[in-house]
């Protein structure tokens, strides 16, 4: 961004004691990072409140500070209500100021994902900036969007809710001149209560949609479309199912290291050949619809998922010695677990397959019924072994009916090495996966290290 101090104070209607016309290209709001010139923002968060830090911002070099109390400082301090929505309004007054068009993905899982694929299409077309790595709730939105020049030609920007309000003030922010919502599923239901929740909470974000904008949705989730219906902006719908909407994918095949799908847009039948990392139907249809409804030809899109590489830690393939080893380590919830299993099934037939999951955390009284319901997919898909770290290894066990593989609680990756000494030389496919608390990475590394 590129504002002065007195444009910012009033962006944020702060109270500042004197004019300050010097520029400020940057906010910071952990004092370690500030870098000579910055504004520091004194966050509170719920373990450390950041007007602890503004001395140390200061000495490492901060132009200003704005703080929700009286500080004293060697320079200008901006006094707000509150430091965490007062970034948020300036993200939206420098959100005004760009020409990009600009586009809000939400959804239960796949938002960096499908962030990162649409992002590389719109590429081929415009300058394109995104939130970096995952900063998308009320403070990750905000500095994403405080980063960018205001020059580019399309911002893609991915938005997380936990709680109902969440998206009034994420969609208040971004204000998108087009929405995309890539699902829902049953995940922070201790925040957003039941899967109709979560369709009502996600679809606020068409609410926040300018004038003349336009929402592409997911036709595969009737709840979440029956509550975009009610909003006002123009509805595009995609479907990875192959069923009926605006835009229709349907995977087909692997080919040498492709995955072939056919794409029905408005009609007409057309054949798209991407990378392997593109393996969820589903956002290559979201992709495929917003990119071209913002004018892209499949051409484009095709080239552009050829080279498709997966962002660390989401379902990211490597070749270990005769075995293929799926690091989904990111994160987990009953949507994204169920298809990285089948996924995980489907690249391992005729091989061995091993799953080596964690809790999905966060269910809240849930829980157990999706702990179950895993232990019946897992049943389903056939595996040699699964190894379960985390409080549900019960529940999932209880779901298990006349599963024929083993099932094991381990509370760490020493013990599935030993398991697995004597099919080693196999060949096979081993899943990784569980909630960020789990820390299923540490299994990942430790058999990718010794196996
Ligand atoms: P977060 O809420 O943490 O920001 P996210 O919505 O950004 O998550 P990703 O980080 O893209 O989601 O992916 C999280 C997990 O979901 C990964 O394991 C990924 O492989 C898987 N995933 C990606 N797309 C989908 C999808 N459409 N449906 C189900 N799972 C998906
Ligand atoms: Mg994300």
């Amino acid at each position: 961004m590129n504002m002065t101090l007195q444009q910012i104070a009033s962006a944020m209607a702060a109270s500042i004691e004197h004019d300050h016309d010097q520029p400020v290209s940057r906010v910071s709001i952990d004092s370690r990072a500030v870098r000579q010139g910055d504004l520091f923002f004194c966050i509170v968060g719920q373990k450390l409140d950041g007007h602890e830090f503004a001395r140390q911002a200061v000495a490492n070099g901060a132009c200003a500070v704005v703080a929700s109390a009286p500080l004293d400082l060697d320079v200008p301090v901006l006094l707000v209500r509150d430091t965490t929505s007062a970034l948020g309004r300036l993200a939206r007054v420098w959100r005004e100021g760009t020409r990009a068009r600009v586009i809000g993905v939400s959804g239960s899982a796949g938002k960096t994902t499908v962030k990162e694929m649409l992002a590389q299409v719109l590429s081929a077309a415009g300058r394109t900036a995104k939130n970096f790595r995952n900063l998308n709730n009320q403070i990750g939105l905000p500095l994403s969007i405080l980063e960018m020049d205001g020059d580019e030609d399309f911002w893609v920007l991915e938005l997380g809710i936990s709680q109902p309000g969440d998206m009034d003030e994420l969609g208040y922010i971004l204000a998108p001149d087009a929405a995309l919502l890539v699902n829902i599923g049953a995940c922070h239901l201790e925040g957003l209560g039941s899967l109709s929740g979560v369709a009502e909470q996600k679809s606020i974000l068409l609410d926040h949609v300018r004038k003349g904008g336009f929402a592409c949705v997911n036709a595969d989730y009737p709840e979440l479309l029956q509550q975009s219906a009610r909003r006002d902006p123009k509805l595009v719908t995609f479907s990875g199912a192959g069923a009926r909407a605006d835009y229709s994918c349907l995977r087909q095949e692997n080919v040498e290291g492709s995955i072939s799908y056919t794409v029905r847009v408005k009609g007409e039948e057309l054949r798209c050949k991407v990378s392997h990392n593109v393996h969820i139907a589903e956002n290559l249809a979201a992709v495929v619809a917003m990119a071209m409804e913002l004018g892209l030809g499949m051409a484009a899109i095709e080239s552009s998922l050829a080279e498709y590489s997966p962002v660390t830690q989401r379902f990211a393939q490597s070749r270990v010695g005769t075995w293929l080893f799926i690091d989904d380590t990111y994160n987990a919830n009953p949507v994204s677990m169920a298809r990285s299993i089948r996924e995980a099934g489907r690249l391992g037939e005729g091989k061995r397959l091993v799953l080596v999951l964690g809790d999905m955390l966060e269910l809240g009284a849930d829980s157990s019924r999706a702990h179950r319901e895993l232990g019946e997919l897992i049943a389903d898909t056939g595996a040699s072994h699964c190894f379960f770290q985390g409080n549900h290894a019960q529940d999932v066990e209880a779901g298990l009916g006349g599963f024929t593989g083993v099932f094991k609680k381990v509370s760490g990756a020493e013990e599935v090495l030993q398991a697995l000494s004597a099919v080693r030389c196999e060949q096979g496919v081993m899943l990784f996966k569980g909630s960020r608390g789990c820390k299923m990475e540490q299994y990942y590394s430790a058999l990718e290290r010794s196996w």
